[in-house]
């Protein structure tokens, strides 16, 4: 695409935008009556205008049916996680009996790794990125205690090359060759949170694989933000909450995949609870637990049916827009449209005010930018008092996200415009500062 820095190139490709029409499902929150600049899709996604209704009618069919509402109903409360299951195989590449949508996001990750952390004296380490999304961190560490041995010897975590802030491919399969003996797990992000960067899924597992070890993945920042395949990737199970790039609310209900070549596996340790027996016996409630041969099989409790109603009314967008092609590539216009307006006032500025961690190549990076420049925060807090809402992550990071379902070209392109007057306004370009 051959950006301009005008308002007129910004609409002009916002006429041309085949998915324009769906930021009309979607709430904008205000900012002096006018439509908030809201780039920030990547911690809470906006609300779809549907959200209320769905959720109205399931607080209709509990108040029409009470407890009957389990079965009886246009959308029987024992089956509702299963209306889900189509649209979030889509989304994330899977079989759908290789998904389910059920709990909050480290809690998936917990019960996945009491699966699939399966650590012996030889074989009890786990390779992470560094840097890692902290609720990661704490519940890889607490895992590895729970199992009786220390974080120190356990957790090997990939960092940067000295200078260099994102992880590159070479440095990540190296490091899980380096240790191929003594691997149990390898762990990591889809997209980092901080960096923006999109690791390539597919080698890592390959790599993990060829050593020996077990391959899961955090997609939190991944999941309805760029294409996955995580069933052709061979990749073993994977988690990802809903309230980020898929709209459905704060705290929304998270999802989990496992592949099915682990559905009949009878060594995998589970914490096990009523709703991932098997259906058609469930209810005969006999000791003895007996897990569903599908994802399902993970289910602990009975389905929040409130957050599923969230989820529902959000997935919508997606099913309508068929599949994660057409979002990625507007996503991948509207993030270079976003670097392209940074990278020309850093031009114009001769020495660079910005300096943009995310990687350039859109390949390795989804729908955000993390820009780091002097005075962050007052850069920071002069964008959200015009109106334009990113997000700020310590120590110095401001994340700006372009989310294709309801971001325009004229928000990016009024982003830069404000992001300029913020510079103006705060920065004193010290002389020869060159990031
Ligand atoms: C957002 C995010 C979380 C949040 O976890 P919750 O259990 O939903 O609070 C965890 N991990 C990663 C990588 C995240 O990006």
């Amino acid at each position: 695409m051959n950006y301009q820095n005008t308002l007129e190139f910004a609409l002009a490709a916002d006429k041309n935008d085949p998915l324009a029409r769906f930021r009309d499902q979607f709430i904008i929150p205000q900012h002096n009556r006018q439509d908030m600049i809201y780039l920030c899709g990547n911690s809470l996604g906006l609300q779809p205008k549907a959200t209320a209704e769905v959720i109205a009618q399931q607080l209709s069919n509990w108040s029409k049916y009470a407890v009957e509402g389990w079965f009886d109903g246009d959308t029987p409360w024992m089956f509702y996680h299963k209306t889900l299951t189509n649209s979030l195989a889509t989304i994330v590449g899977a079989l759908p009996a290789e998904v389910v949508a059920m709990n909050t996001l480290t809690v998936n990750l917990h019960f996945l790794l009491v699966s699939f952390y399966k650590p012996n004296q030889k074989r009890f380490k786990i390779i992470m990125e560094g840097g890692a999304f902290p609720s990661d961190q704490y519940a890889v560490e607490s895992q590895v205690r729970f199992h009786g041995y220390d974080p120190m010897d356990a957790i090997i975590e990939v960092f940067p090359r000295q200078g260099e802030d994102t992880l590159r491919t070479e440095d990540i399969l190296q490091r899980i060759h380096e240790h191929a003996d003594e691997l149990a797990l390898v762990l990591f992000g889809g997209i980092n949170y901080y960096t923006g960067q999109f690791y390539n899924l597919q080698a890592i597992t390959k790599a993990g694989h060829d050593a020996g070890a077990i391959v899961g993945f955090d997609l939190a920042h991944a999941a309805g933000n760029v294409p996955l395949r995580l069933h052709d990737w061979n990749v073993d199970f994977a988690c990802w909450c809903s309230y980020k790039y898929m709209n459905s609310g704060p705290g929304g209900i998270s999802g989990a995949f496992v592949h099915q070549k682990h559905f009949g596996d009878a060594t995998l340790n589970r914490f096990a609870g009523w709703w991932g027996y098997r259906e058609d016996t469930r209810f005969e409630m006999k000791p003895g637990f007996k897990p569903q041969e599908s994802a399902e099989g993970w289910m602990v409790s009975c389905s929040p049916v409130l957050l599923l109603a969230a989820h529902a009314a959000s997935l919508k967008a997606f099913a309508e827009v068929g599949s994660m092609q057409p979002l990625r590539d507007k996503s991948k216009m509207l993030t270079g449209y976003l670097e392209f307006l940074i990278r020309q006032m850093n031009r114009e500025r001769g020495n660079g005010v910005f300096k943009i961690i995310t990687p350039a190549d859109p390949a390795q990076r989804g729908a955000q930018l993390s820009v780091i420049c002097d005075n962050g925060k007052a850069i920071f807090d002069y964008l959200v008092k015009k109106g334009v809402l990113g997000d700020w992550r310590e120590p110095d990071v401001i994340r700006l996200s372009p989310v294709p379902l309801y971001n325009s070209f004229a928000d990016v392109y009024m982003a830069g415009k404000i992001l300029k007057e913020a510079v103006s306004a705060i920065q004193p370009f010290p002389e020869g500062r060159a990031l």
